[in-house]
């Protein structure tokens, strides 16, 4: 038998094991609170010492690998957030095929059924803060390594898989300093070839090929305070916002339209101002977080903004860009997206689109840096950061087996 054929005869025959392995990893690791907020809300969670403690899940995930004789590589920006990288394979100038998944998790949040940290098996599912997003996924790729080298097919690959459990996905402290994928790229620390980062849901249907950018500015409206008796004194900074929120509201974007993302968007998520009844507000704030689409730029953003300020008669405005990352887009013809379409196609019995989205994964990094880097993986859309998180766990054992059967291909 080639190798996939052994491989898809593992999983047939082995299915149940599988099965009962996924679940108790899976259980595991959602039992401990890997919350990852930023600094200033972790007086909300007072069992957390640091944020994301993220050491937790890689404690789980250091002794599985040891188990399965796997080494790896622990980096950490700061203790307690390590990332660990494991590698299955021969390192000659093969090609290196990323698996990343992410240790921390959102907070539970309200609504749920069940103790969002003891895992609930029902209906074929799997239902816990973090089941799907993303320690299920990071449970089948562990399973999947342990596959290929309890198969011994590590010996006959020409390059190498990387699995790597990562931290600091969820939350970035308003200073911007990244301890997972950020870290990783910027201090050169991982070298992969190819990526497949399984965080956006989309039940394995849909290949994240382009993300959009981000960028958020802080508009500040400059009036004058005054005593609230004496209105006429002051110039009320909340009505030369109101003017200027309307102008944003009417504004246009220049862009053209990309064929996998479409359209930029625009949203007004916040705004501050006034301090008592009896004040006239002196300033007021807004943030604006626009995703753009491959050439939009910074200067032409900001012009475009300065445009709608100038505009508001007698407005006095400061605007300040908080966030800029670049959008990406790979095209999707290439060897990566095809072999995760034919082999989805060979043993799930359907071929994944390739899509844009507005929101970004590890694969925006990666990509930015010269890695072919996609989104794919199990899961719902609908079931991210909500209460009651499920995965459905024949696609989480399903997706060990294309792990183990996309690496096979790629790395032949
Ligand atoms: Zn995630």
């Amino acid at each position: 038998m080639d190798k996939k054929a052994t491989l898809r005869w593992y999983f047939g025959e082995n299915r149940k094991e599988i099965h009962t392995r996924i679940v108790e990893l899976v259980r595991e690791m959602v039992k401990e609170r890997t919350i990852n907020v930023v600094t200033e809300k972790l007086p909300e969670y007072p069992f957390l010492k640091i944020r994301g403690e993220e050491y937790r899940v890689a404690n789980i995930v250091k002794r599985e690998l040891e188990s399965m004789g796997i080494p790896y590589k622990e980096f950490s920006r700061a203790e307690g957030r390590p990332n660990v990288i494991s590698r299955i394979g021969k390192n000659l100038n093969g090609k290196r095929l990323m698996m990343p998944a992410h240790m921390d998790i959102v907070p539970a949040g309200e609504g749920w059924e069940t103790d969002p940290f003891e895992v609930v098996e029902k209906d074929g599912k799997l239902i816990g803060r973090g089941t799907l997003d993303n320690k299920g996924p990071l449970a089948s790729i562990l399973v999947a390594a342990e596959v290929i080298k309890k198969l011994g097919i590590d010996k006959e690959l020409d390059g190498e898989i990387m699995i790597a459990a990562l931290s600091d996905e969820e939350a970035t402290d308003p200073d911007g300093t990244d301890y997972g994928i950020g870290y990783l790229v910027d201090e050169k620390l991982i070298d992969p070839t190819f990526a497949i980062v399984p965080d956006i849901g989309g039940n394995m249907k849909e290949i994240d090929v382009a993300e959009k950018g981000r960028a958020v500015y802080k508009i500040t409206a400059l009036g004058k305070q005054a005593h609230g008796s004496t209105p006429e004194r002051g110039i009320n900074a909340v009505y030369i916002m109101a003017k200027m929120v309307c102008e944003l509201e009417k504004l246009k974007l220049d862009y053209q339209v990309h064929p996998v993302l479409g359209q930029p968007s625009l949203n007004l998520g916040e705004i501050h101002g006034g301090a008592a009844p009896n004040i006239v507000p002196g300033t007021c704030l807004i943030y604006i977080d626009i995703r753009t689409v491959p050439g939009m730029t910074k200067e032409s953003i900001l012009k475009q903004l300065q445009n709608c300020a100038d505009s508001v008669p007698n407005g006095n405005f400061k605007i300040e860009t908080q966030a800029w990352t670049e959008p990406h887009a790979i095209d999707p013809n290439n060897v990566l997206v095809h072999s995760i379409q034919r082999n989805a196609s060979d043993v799930l019995g359907f071929e994944p689109k390739a899509f844009g989205m507005g929101g970004s994964t590890f694969a925006k990094g990666l990509n930015l840096n010269g890695v072919t880097a996609v989104g794919w993986g199990p899961g719902d859309d609908e079931a991210f950061h909500v209460s009651n998180e499920f995965v459905s766990i024949d696609q989480l054992i399903d997706f060990a087996l294309m792990t183990c059967l996309i690496a096979v291909e790629l790395l032949d």
